[in-house]
Formats: structure tokens, C-alpha cells, sequence
């Protein structure tokens, strides 16, 4: 399978990006080689895009979705992450799987680390090579990130998590602030986007077709009515950039994907 070739002879050094990407953290640990699991899951962000875009070598999506207490995803955001994925990605089914309530770790931050430990906790569901379904993993834990900085972080390449301490702090009944079920979109949208490979992520696949990467803000796009801008994950942006709407992948975005096997 060409994709899994390249996923294991990539670098995992796309550590100069780190800082300024924020919702994309690919600082985690080399593959184990004695994993009995045949498909890689413990990739970088963007190694698996041509996987999730194309149906060479999966022709159906399953998504795994973990929550801790209190943070249980919203379904209307659930129902609009399902949308986008069946817009973009040549798959003849994608399904979500029934979210399933996982401990507390208590604390008030998370790390990318203590998240990838969450995951060799509780993830139930994984690729296997000889299967047409790609299987891909959300996690949404009752914190917010190391930092504060970020809504969401895609942390290998089928692994998202997301930060429900954050969204409660950024959406909320004011005026001026998003819904919560606005705020759970834009974030999990934006956050499969960098699974595909958005914006220009190296090894993805998902080469730009017209230059329109945001090099100041690492792999985002340069356009501010888009999905994939940085200020869509920001906690400190989101309201100041956010419509009423969920955002759109603007058309530069969409070229991409096509160009990757995407619809
Ligand atoms: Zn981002
Ligand atoms: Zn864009």
C-alpha cells in the first residue's frame, strides 16, 4: 500500500512549525515496531491524508469518540462534522460511532503527551491493513491545552482532541460569544482539515495547488473567512473572527484536497 510506505519512511521532524501552528502537535513518539496493529496510528498530523481523502485504499470512515465528564460532544456539532467529512472525502460510507464516557483524569491542563497516553488508554478501534474502513479517533477531555492558546490539536495522523475546559470558556449565551454547538463545529472541522493535510502540512500529500499558506501562522491558511485560518482554533481569536456560520474550506483549501484524492 503506496500510503503506508510513505508513512513509515516520512520524518517526524516538523518540529520547527510547532510554535507557531498550535492546534497541530507532531512532537510524539517513534511507531513501536513490536504494535500488533498493521496500519500506523501514531503517524504525524497529515500522514494519513491521502487515506482519508482518497478511496484507494479505503472506501469507509469510522470515527471513535471518547468524552470526559461533563464535556459530552454536542450532537448538532457531531451531525455537522459528519456532513463536511461525506462533502470531502471520496468514501462511500463515514460513520460516527456512539460517543462513550471515559474517567476524568482531573486536571485542569493537558498536555500533547498526557493526551497520547489517554488515547493508549482508551482507543478501542484501529486501521487494520486488510479492512476498507480507515478508523480515525477524537478524544474531548474536560481541560483546556498546555497553553490555553488552542481549541483543538491534531496529534497523529487519525487522532484529534479537543478541549471542552475551552469551549466553555470561549462560547457561551452573550451577545457577543458563539454558541457552544458553533464553537464544537468550527473545531472539529478545522481540526480533521489538518488530518487531510491543511494547510501544506509536509508528507501529507495536500500540496498547495495556489500558494496560500500563512507562514506566520504555521500550517493555515492565509484567507480569514476560511476554515483552516488560525484564528479558528485560537481561543483569544475565535469570536473576533467568527460569523454566525460554521466557515467554509475556501477554494484554494478545496483545490487541495481534490488534488489528494478529496472531493
Ligand atoms: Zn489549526
Ligand atoms: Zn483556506
Amino acid at each position: 500500500m503506496k500510503s503506508l510506505i510513505r508513512l513509515y519512511i516520512l520524518p517526524t521532524l516538523l518540529l520547527f512549525t510547532l510554535s507557531f501552528t498550535g492546534c497541530l502537535d507532531n512532537t510524539g513518539p517513534d511507531p513501536d515496531e513490536d504494535d500488533p496493529i498493521t496500519y500506523p496510528h501514531t503517524q504525524n498530523p497529515g500522514l494519513s491524508a491521502n487515506d482519508f481523502l482518497s478511496d484507494e485504499s479505503f472506501t469507509k470512515l469510522e470515527v471513535e469518540i471518547d468524552y470526559m465528564p461533563g464535556v459530552a460532544p454536542d450532537e448538532d456539532a457531531l451531525t455537522n462534522l459528519k456532513s463536511f467529512l461525506e462533502l470531502r472525502l471520496n468514501k462511500t460510507s463515514v460513520s460516527l460511532m456512539e460517543p462513550t464516557q471515559i474517567p476524568s483524569s482531573d486536571q485542569s491542563t493537558y498536555t500533547a503527551n498526557e493526551i497520547r497516553e489517554l488515547e493508549g488508554q482508551y482507543r478501542d478501534h484501529f486501521t487494520q491493513e486488510d479492512d476498507s474502513t480507515l478508523r480515525a479517533y477524537m478524544i474531548i477531555v474536560d481541560g483546556s491545552y498546555e497553553d490555553g492558546s488552542v481549541l483543538g490539536i491534531a496529534y497523529y495522523n487519525t487522532s484529534a482532541a479537543f478541549f471542552g475546559g475551552t469551549y466553555e470558556q470561549v462560547s457561551g449565551p452573550a451577545l457577543n460569544q458563539p454558541s457552544r454547538s458553533l464553537t464544537e463545529s468550527v473545531s472539529f472541522r478545522h481540526e480533521f482539515g489538518h488530518l487531510f493535510g491543511l494547510v501544506n502540512i509536509s508528507g501529507s500529500g495536500t500540496d498547495m495547488q495556489t500558494d496560500h499558506q500563512d507562514d506566520e501562522h504555521g500550517n493555515h491558511c492565509t484567507n480569514d473567512n476560511c476554515l483552516m485560518y488560525y484564528a479558528m482554533e485560537n481561543s483569544g481569536l475565535f469570536d473576533q473572527f467568527l460569523g454566525e456560520e460554521i466557515p467554509s474550506l475556501d477554494e484554494n483549501c478545496v483545490a487541495d484536497l481534490q488534488a489528494n484524492g478529496g472531493k
